[in-house]
């Protein structure tokens, strides 16, 4: 006789990881694939989660200063080629667009026709045509600092793609700055990577490192690319933010220049910073279980479910009524400055398919009512990262939830941050080095951040290549004192985090 599998997710984190998170997506009903290799369909349930995330984010982005505005999906190639090592960059992930229309083939079925006289690109990121209309908008210091981001998708056409974590196309919002002086736009990058910090660690639950990038790990074209990094369950390192100091590369590819207040004429600085759909991607890794996804009530579409039980039409009423007001009250709650968001599934389907289908959505909060509860005012709770339902007293529930979500969103980070300290050594040699990096697996879950001196970067890269680890950044926060490099013994100034990666 076969066992029953015990968990609601086949197979579990511990046996295939990789699976694990394909199947939770599907089992959550959060995305699918689609015909398109490299491409997803969000569902309701992961667009509404997106949706959510993007609130947040663009309050925190109009609080600091930034209006949004809307740029062209296409490209002139000759805009890519101006900044050299940005084009070097982007070129092989680059969908290109050469012609303008279709006309029937001769031999069947439609072909292309009408071949532009130059291709346009796809963006995969939009620093160019969003210079090139910077270049006319900006004349004076007057003009300046010019603080835009834009809500878009993007494509990059990617070899190896993993739904959210790294599609071909995606969903996210890059901030397009330009400033007059160096400090500005220095200050303006540490702003930014500060509100993607709060974002991740106080919407998503998920604590992650700031740092900088080593000259190897930089975004194409930038002179400083500053990151946050999270640590998953499986102790592989997600960057889930960066944010660009550009330098004057930018603005002298593309002749953002103006005249100062002493009258000369001089180049700007310019930045960009971005996230995207990945961090549902980073929420899944984050705080997901072998029964499905979890999600921090403060970013859950819903942060409670209530199922009414009944057995015939009769009860049906009395139930529905009574979970009617149930809902009102809680609704009438706030959780972290916003109304709670509560849901009732009165579908007609079985009890405990109905339940798992909201466990496996992450649904932070389930509550089942049926007359016996009814008759004293109780209900049955159960809270999704939490084993046991217990029943409550109705009033106090009501009274009570916004602190329950608090405690469960707290819970979570908590739970993730343990797991980063718990996976996160200093590692002073290389035997130790190979050591906590021992699994040739892609898919095996160990290793975790190892905090290094390192002297250079070539130095370290053969090594960083033969066990598939990367330098994540160096933590902003990180120890300053100078040591010697793992690898080779020589003095080193800095200390990074290495880690295997998405
Ligand atoms: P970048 O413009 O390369 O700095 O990317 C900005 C942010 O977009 C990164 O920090 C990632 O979180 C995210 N990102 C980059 N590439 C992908 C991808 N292929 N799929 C999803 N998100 C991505």
């Amino acid at each position: 006789m076969s066992k029953a599998p015990k968990t609601a997710i086949q197979p579990t984190r511990s046996e295939n990881y990789p699976e694990w998170y394909q199947q939770v997506i599907k089992a959550s009903d959060l995305a699918e694939t689609s015909p398109v290799r490299g491409c997803m369909v969000i569902k309701p349930w992961g667009y509404r989660l997106w949706e959510n995330m993007q609130r947040a984010l663009d309050d925190m982005f109009k609080a600091t200063g930034h209006q949004n505005a809307y740029f062209p999906l296409l490209i002139p190639m000759s805009f890519l080629e101006k900044e050299a090592e940005h084009v070097e960059g982007f070129a092989k992930e680059c969908a290109v667009v050469t012609h303008h229309r279709l006309e029937p083939d001769p031999a069947g079925g439609l072909r292309p026709a009408g071949k532009l006289d130059e291709p346009l690109i796809i963006r995969p990121t939009s620093e160019t045509i969003i210079g090139a209309t910077y270049a006319k908008w900006v004349q004076s210091y007057r003009d300046l600092p010019i603080l835009i981001n834009q809500w878009a998708n993007v494509f990059r056409w990617e070899m190896r793609t993993r739904m959210f974590l790294r599609t071909a196309e995606f969903l996210w919002q890059e901030g397009h700055t330009v400033h007059a002086t160096a400090d500005e736009a220095i200050e303006e990058t540490q702003r930014m990577v500060d509100v993607y910090k709060d974002f991740a660690e106080n919407w998503m639950a998920m604590p992650v490192v700031v740092g900088s990038k080593t000259p190897h790990e930089r975004f194409p074209g930038a002179v400083e690319t500053l990151s946050i990094e999270a640590m998953m369950q499986d102790h592989k390192a997600l960057q889930a933010g960066t944010s660009h100091f550009l330098g004057q590369n930018f603005a002298k590819a593309q002749d953002i220049s103006f005249q100062a207040e002493n009258g000369d004429r001089e180049f700007a600085w310019t930045t960009s910073w971005g996230v995207s759909t990945r961090l549902i991607g980073a929420l899944i890794m984050t705080h997901s279980d072998d029964d499905g996804f979890v999600l921090p009530p403060r970013l859950a579409p819903a942060q409670i479910v209530i199922l009414p039980i009944y057995r015939d039409d009769e009860q049906r009423a009395e139930v529905l009524a009574y979970v009617e007001s149930l809902k009102t009250e809680l609704a009438s709650q706030t959780y972290a400055g916003a109304p709670v968001r509560v849901e009732i599934d009165d579908r007609d389907v079985r009890g405990g398919e109905k339940k798992w289908h909201h466990v496996k959505r992450g649904v932070p909060i389930r509550l089942e009512v049926g007359p016996k509860d009814m008759a004293n005012d109780s209900v049955f709770f159960a809270r999704r990262d939490q084993p046991k339902a217990v029943g409550i007293e109705r009033a106090t529930l009501v009274s009570t939830i916004g602190d329950i979500l608090a405690e469960m969103q707290q819970a979570l980070f908590d739970a993730a941050l343990k797991m980063q300290k718990d996976n996160s050594r200093v590692i002073t040699s290389e035997a130790d080095f190979r050591a906590f990096f021992k699994s040739d697996d892609e898919d095996a879950i160990d290793g975790g951040f190892a905090y290094c001196h390192f002297a250079s970067e070539d130095e370290v890269e053969p090594l960083l290549k033969e066990l598939k680890v990367t330098i994540r950044c160096v933590p902003r926060d990180g120890n300053t004192v100078p040591g010697t490099c793992f690898l080779t013994g020589k003095p080193a100034e800095k200390q990074a985090i290495f880690a295997k990666a998405y």
